[in-house]
């Protein structure tokens, strides 16, 4: 009997390497389940493919532990075998006066993290992005990256594939947890020993049928779209705004890419429709209770949602992206700055919400069920923590 992986993006595909790795289980015995497309082509190949330092994630979160270990890991995997890393830094501008207060804040939870973080003047900031608009200070962090998600989801997966590591497209509905058996939308099954189920948006649902501790929990949709730079001044370094703490997203940001077009993004517009731009949301057809909770949401204005989603249904159109990239610059180069949207780079977050307290819910959450283990919130920066996400969890295996 195989040792059962559901899902087969960077969560997955990490798992299994891990697995081997640690030697928990041969290749030939490792099997992964995916229901669309092998490798995924869900958010594990369409996110902005920033290598996060570990700045804004509360000390003693999974998501600090993670991301900081994670990076490391994954730009050494990356440079080892010759895949594109650009190690080019970020940026934090301040906008407004809260911005700087953000900003203190966001520099003291970053050293508590044991990141490289520092404040830089105008002077100093311009060197790094030539052009940039004149504020008191910036926080800078040197080891922000910029990696190919898809080029890694490859090679990952090819290695796999290589070394006997087995795939199969299924899609699995619920786990018939009293005969351990798992069953697919087509009415045949697969009986496990053990399973990890990290199928991104449908790995709530297959928890779900096993247990009632995430009853509490439901998916809310955001489309993340964005803009690629077409002509104009180089993009050197990944710009962001400094993000509300209260929100999970973290701003219309500009990153340079290996392949030279920056990109511009992502919004996080609420998703209340089952199929958008080529993507099929049918892992989150419960769009009646999505239009309510984006209601209570908005009302009750938890996590500054209101303003969140003000702002963001707003800004659907290639003009405010493009106001939105170039507030990152002084006034004299606005002339040659050409973008276009890309809606082959879009992506969809499946945000958690807790309907107890209306939270968004912030960290990496799982659970061990029955020996199984459920990964059911592997949400940004999970990319780039995918590495040290892995060990994590295939040492709760054995
Ligand atoms: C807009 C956006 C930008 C982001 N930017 C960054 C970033 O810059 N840096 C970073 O580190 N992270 C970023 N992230 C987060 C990162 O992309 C994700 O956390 C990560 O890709 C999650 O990987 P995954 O393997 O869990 O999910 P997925 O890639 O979604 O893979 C899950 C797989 O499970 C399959 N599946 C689903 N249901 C079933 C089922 N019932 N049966 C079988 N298979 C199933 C799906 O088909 C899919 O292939 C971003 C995310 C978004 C949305």
């Amino acid at each position: 009997m195989k040792f059962v992986i559901i899902g087969s993006g960077i969560i997955g595909l990490s798992i299994a390497k891990a697995l081997i790795d640690k030697k928990i289980h041969k290749p030939l015995n490792i099997l992964i389940l995916d229901k669309y497309a092998i490798p995924s082509k869900g958010t594990s190949v369409h996110n902005s493919g920033v290598l996060h330092a570990g700045l804004y994630y509360k000390p003693g979160s999974m998501k600090a532990k993670l991301s900081i270990d994670g990076g490391i890991k994954l730009r050494e995997w990356c440079k080892k075998i010759n895949l594109p890393i650009l190690e080019c830094g970020k940026l934090l501008i301040p906008f407004n006066e809260n911005d700087y207060v953000n900003l203190e804040k966001i520099e003291k939870n970053a050293l508590n993290n044991g990141c490289n973080v520092e404040m830089i003047d105008h002077d100093r900031a311009s060197n790094i992005q030539p052009f940039l608009i004149k504020k008191d200070k910036y926080l800078w962090s040197p080891n922000t990256s910029v990696f190919d998600p898809k080029l890694i989801v490859e090679r990952l997966y090819k290695s796999l594939k290589e070394m006997g590591v087995n795939f199969l497209k299924k899609s699995v509905i619920l786990d018939d947890s009293d005969k351990k058996r798992l069953i697919f939308d087509d009415y045949t099954n697969l009986s496990y020993e053990n399973y990890i189920n990290c199928a991104g948006p449908g790995a709530l649902d297959i928890a779900k049928s096993v247990t009632n501790k995430f009853d509490n929990l439901t998916i809310l949709p955001f489309l993340g779209q964005y803009a690629v730079q077409k002509s104009g001044l180089e993009i050197k370094t990944n710009l962001y705004p400094v993000p509300d703490p209260e929100l999970p997203f973290l701003g219309i940001h500009l990153t340079p890419r290996i392949n030279k077009s920056s990109l511009i993004g992502p919004n996080a517009i609420p998703v209340f429709k089952k199929d958008i731009q080529g993507y099929d949301l049918k892992d989150m057809r419960d769009i009646p209770s999505i239009i309510t909770n984006n209601i209570i949401l908005f009302a009750s204005n938890k996590s500054n949602y209101r303003n969140h989603a003000l702002s963001e249904l707003s800004f659907n159109s290639k003009n405010k992206f493009y106001v939105n990239a170039l507030r990152y610059f002084s006034s004299d180069l606005k002339s040659n700055f050409q973008i276009e949207m890309d809606s082959k780079t879009y992506g969809i977050r499946a945000q958690l919400l807790n309907r107890n307290t209306y939270e968004l819910e912030n960290d990496f959450i799982y659970e061990k069920i029955n020996n199984n283990i459920h990964i059911v919130n592997a949400v940004s920066p999970a990319f780039t923590s995918c590495f040290s996400l892995a060990e994590f969890i295939v040492n709760k295996v054995i």
